[in-house]
């Protein structure tokens, strides 16, 4: 018998695997009237399970399913360990209005405002920052809209009701329906490695509106986090701030918390397990590995990007834009050995995370033995 999202519920929310990524959802959407929702958490559900014509697109699409594994991963020459590298580098926006709001070097900004203003993509999907530690999916179409969505955002002052662990959490797919009421036609989509995951499964079905996504660019992502009021006490006496003077975050090799003093304070990424999302231990993507560029910032100077490309599509997109001068290298001298230090340490990053997760898998699969358990 065809799958359906009751399996889904048995097999990856019901062990706690649902990273809400919205795959689910918007399949169900472009094929049927509304059997599936996603709550006001992002968590996808039943809206009218009466209306499920039972096609099993929502099962297979899943990232958490394997049916379509072997197949994305040809259509995209993955490899392994980490995936398709063509290319490493160091970048940097060359605007210094990016690289005011940027999270590390500004390089997603530069790269999205660089396709947009020369006419290659029409809209990109993004995340805004939305409040504290709150982001939400977005569908920008215009310069100011890609610039809103750069860097990183943290205000205390909206209240309790954004702590919660939606924090860096979206469902982008959600704005599939926007984009196709506008119907664009050349978008690019920002998101973390779980999200391109997804939708590149979408495109390996063939179905519309993943077609319309011409770039990926992904994230390097050791993790999201649950930022309800019991973490972010625990997180500030670990680092010994309080949470009001926080200006900014990275997450390179450890967390760096910047604040308003301008001091700076480091916390191994080991030390926030406690706040680490659920579904994320499960997770063995780092590197973005299904992206066409994937940026981070381990390896890279502050205000500096890692960037790894992985498709000719991504190739030709970065090089334009260097040729452009949208983004600059690393000065040269010892910028070759930069590169190659920065690629060692995300594959040290990919493979601990990747061990993590086929060894949580395991586990989880002794209580829930339907889940997926990942070979590479
Ligand atoms: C949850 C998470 C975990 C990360 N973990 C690591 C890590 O362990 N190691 C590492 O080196 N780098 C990590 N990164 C990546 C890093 O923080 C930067 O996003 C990356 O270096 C790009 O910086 P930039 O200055 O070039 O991008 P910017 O020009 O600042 O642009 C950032 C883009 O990212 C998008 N974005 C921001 N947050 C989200 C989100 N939650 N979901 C989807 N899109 C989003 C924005 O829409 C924007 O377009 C992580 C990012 C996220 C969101
Ligand atoms: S209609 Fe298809 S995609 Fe929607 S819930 Fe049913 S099986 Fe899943
Ligand atoms: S497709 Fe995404 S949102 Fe839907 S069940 Fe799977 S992981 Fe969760
Ligand atoms: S660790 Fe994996 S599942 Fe969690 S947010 Fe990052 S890419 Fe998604």
């Amino acid at each position: 018998m065809m799958k359906t999202f009751s399996d889904l519920i048995q097999d990856v929310q019901k062990p706690g695997l649902c990273h809400r990524c919205g795959g689910c959802v918007t399949f169900c959407t472009a094929i049927n009237y509304g059997a599936l929702e996603l709550n006001e958490k992002g968590r996808p559900r039943y809206a009218d399970e009466a209306k499920c014509i039972q096609c099993g697109l929502c099962y297979s699409v899943c990232p958490e399913i394997d049916e379509l594994d072997e197949e994305t991963k040809n259509r995209l020459a993955w490899q392994p360990p980490i995936g398709r590298i063509i290319d490493t580098a160091i970048l940097r926006a060359t605007d210094s209005d990016i690289l005011k709001k940027a999270t590390d070097g500004g390089v997603v900004t530069a790269l999205l405002l660089h396709l947009f203003n020369s006419g290659r993509i029409d809209g990109a999907i993004v995340t805004k920052p939305a409040g504290p530690f709150l982001r939400e999916p977005f569908l920008a179409i215009s310069e100011d809209d890609i610039l809103e969505a750069a860097g990183f955002f943290f205000d205390t002052s909206q209240g309790m009701k954004n702590f919660s662990d939606y924090y860096l959490t979206c469902s982008q797919v959600r704005e599939f329906e926007p984009l196709i009421q506008k119907g664009l036609q050349r978008v690019a989509f920002v998101g973390t490695p779980c999200q391109i995951r997804a939708v590149r499964r979408m495109q390996t079905l063939n179905i519309v509106p993943s077609d319309t996504l011409k770039i990926f660019l992904g994230l390097f992502c050791s993790g999201n986090f649950v930022f309800g009021k019991k973490q972010q006490q625990k997180l500030s006496e670990i680092g010994g701030f309080g949470i009001k003077d926080v200006a900014k975050i990275n997450i390179k090799e450890d967390l760096i918390v910047h604040l308003n003093s301008g001091e700076t304070k480091s916390i191994m990424l080991e030390e926030l397990e406690f706040m680490k999302r659920f579904a994320c231990y499960f997770c063995p993507d780092y590197a973005a590995e299904y992206a066409d560029v994937s940026f981070g910032g381990i390896g890279a100077e502050k205000g500096w990007t890692t960037v790894i490309t992985r498709t000719p599509a991504g190739r030709a997109i970065v090089a334009d834009a260097r040729s452009r001068k949208a983004v600059e290298a690393y000065p040269q001298g010892n910028a070759r050995s930069l590169e190659r230090e920065a690629l060692i340490k995300v594959k040290l990053w990919s493979d601990k995370k990747r061990d993590a997760a086929l060894k949580n898998r395991k586990t989880l699969g002794n209580k829930f033995p339907g889940i997926k358990q990942e070979t590479e």
